[in-house]
Formats: structure tokens, sequence, C-alpha cells
């Protein structure tokens, strides 16, 4: 009999993915979570309904996750990536040579440890990289007391619902920029602004109240239905996101121009340029 797996995240539209093989349907600890095949998107990842990745094009979110911020950063030396539990941010940040640690804050080991199984080409061994430290908790509980500061914080969330919901929050983010290194740098993954504009909207609301500069830039990625997916962007240096495109050819070559499927340098500077119904959101 067809299997056909429903996404349910938004209030008058859903997706259906045929499941053409079931690998892993239950519970976890914290959220429901579906592992299948299919014929379009290769093998998927659903969380509490809402796809998380899919080895057909979770490529263009990861690169942009964190080629991004580390780039425009350009000086990093530790990272936080809160959530993330596939390894795709994760190993596309270890693809910077310059960065000594990155640490993972996973609050669902279930996630880690079916995604090593069944999706070993998306952490592609970044797990078992001597620069990596996995930390299995809530992320707000993580950065609400650890001492540690990092260069960059990369938010690879679900959506605002079930577990991932705190992670939207002002304390959240206010312990983030506590987090944060003179000069960091955080980066959220903030929605579908077509379909989320209210979440966006917030949080760019807090990262104004909290920073000096607070925008967003965009990619689309194919399994995130409805639209262009919105990374929010908080910092204290107004100069990170104005990098030109000659300083980031560089700074790619200096880190070894290693390859990249959607990520460039001109891509880069051209996620900024927000359409307005973007910028009206980022703007207020
Ligand atoms: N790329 C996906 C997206 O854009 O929606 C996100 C993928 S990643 C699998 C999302 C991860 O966030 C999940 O592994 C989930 O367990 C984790 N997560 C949710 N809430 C969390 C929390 N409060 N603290 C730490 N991790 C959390």
């Amino acid at each position: 009999m067809e299997r056909w797996v429903e996404e349910t995240l938004h209030r008058g539209f859903r997706v259906r993915l045929k499941a053409d093989r079931v690998l892993f349907d239950s519970e976890t600890e914290h959220q429901r979570l579906i592992i299948f095949d299919n014929a379009d998107f290769g093998r998927v990842m659903m969380l509490d309904n809402v796809v998380q990745v899919s080895t057909a094009d979770e490529f263009v979110y990861h690169e942009m996750m964190s080629h991004v911020p580390l780039f425009a950063h350009g000086r990093a030396k530790r990272a936080l990536i809160v959530g993330g539990g596939d390894g795709g941010v994760l190993r596309e940040a270890l693809k910077h040579p310059d960065l000594e640690q990155v640490t993972l804050c996973e609050i669902d080991q279930s996630v880690i440890d079916l995604c090593r199984e069944h999706f070993p080409d998306v952490s592609a061994g970044a797990y078992d990289d001597p620069r990596t430290r996995i930390v299995i908790a809530d992320g707000t509980k993580f950065v609400a007391v650890t001492n540690e500061r990092f260069d960059v914080i990369l938010v690879d969330s679900t959506d605002p619902i079930g577990p991932g919901a705190v992670l939207f929050t002002k304390e959240f983010y206010t312990d983030c920029r506590r987090c944060l290194a003179p000069g960091g740098l955080l980066v959220t993954q903030n929605g579908l602004p077509f379909l989320q504009a209210p979440e966006l909207k917030q949080s760019i609301g807090y990262f104004c109240e909290l920073f000096d500069d607070a925008f967003a830039y965009l990619a689309t990625t194919p399994s995130y239905f409805g639209g262009p997916m919105s990374y929010g962007w908080a910092t204290d240096d107004v100069d990170l996101r104005h990098l030109r495109h000659d300083a980031i050819e560089r700074r790619y070559a200096d880190a070894g121009a290693f390859p990249t499927r959607y990520w460039r340098p001109d891509v880069h500077v051209a996620a900024f340029a927000l359409p307005t119904y973007v910028r009206e959101l980022v703007e207020g």
C-alpha cells in the first residue's frame, strides 16, 4: 500500500511526499521523527511533520547557513551551532581551516544517532572531527549558563513548534548576545518570509533591540516548500554584511577555495539583496 507523508507546518497549505521506503518512524524523547526515501528529494527526515533535511537539496541550506556568516566574520576561531543534529551545518563549518572548535548543542540525541546511521553523507565524518564538541542539551539552557565565548553562533533549529519554540525568544537571543565574543555574529534559521512573516519580523525586532545591526539574507531550498528561506542576522559589527565581493573572494581563496554547490562569493553578496516584501519585514 502506498505511503504518503504530509507536512503540516502551515495553516492552509500542506505538502505530501511519497515514502517509497520508510527507515524510521517513531517518537524520540522530544519529537516525532520519520526518515524515508523519496524519488524526487532523496532521503528525507521530518520532525513533528516538518521537513528538516533531504539529501537532494541539503547543500543549499547548509552551505548558506555556514559560509555566509563564517566568510563575513573572517576571523572566527570558535563557533556554536544550536540544533543542527543532522550534521550538515557542522560539515560545512569545519571546511573553514581557521576554526579551532565547533560546539554543537543539540537537544535530541536520537536525531544525531539516526542521522549518523541513515544520512552518513550529510555529516560526512564531521562528528568525528577533533574540532567537534557535542553537547546534548536545550540550547536555551546552554547559552544561559556557559562561560564560553563564540565568534559565530548558528541557530540551525526546527521551526517555533515543540522544542524549537524557545529558540525564537528574546531571552534566548539575549543569552546568545552574552555568549558572543566582541565583533561576534548570530545567524538564525528564520523560516519562509512568504508563509512565516510574523516569525521573521519578531526575531528581527528582538535583534534591533539587542544589536547594532539586524538584517536577514535569503536562499531557496526546494524542500522547504513555500519560497525562499530567511536567515536572521544580528551583530554589533555593522560592516560584516557589507563585505565586498573581492574581499569575500580573497577569504575564500585563503580558506582553500573548497568546492561548493550553492554558496559562491557573488551568491553571498546577492543573498542580502532582499525583495521589498522581505525588506519591509526586516526594516520595520
Ligand atoms: N535545517 C532545518 C531547518 O531549517 O528547519 C533544521 C534541521 S536540524 C535537524 C533542527 C534541530 O534542532 C533538530 O535536530 C532538533 O532536535 C533541534 N532542536 C530543536 N529544539 C532545540 C533546542 N531547544 N535546543 C537544541 N536543539 C534543538
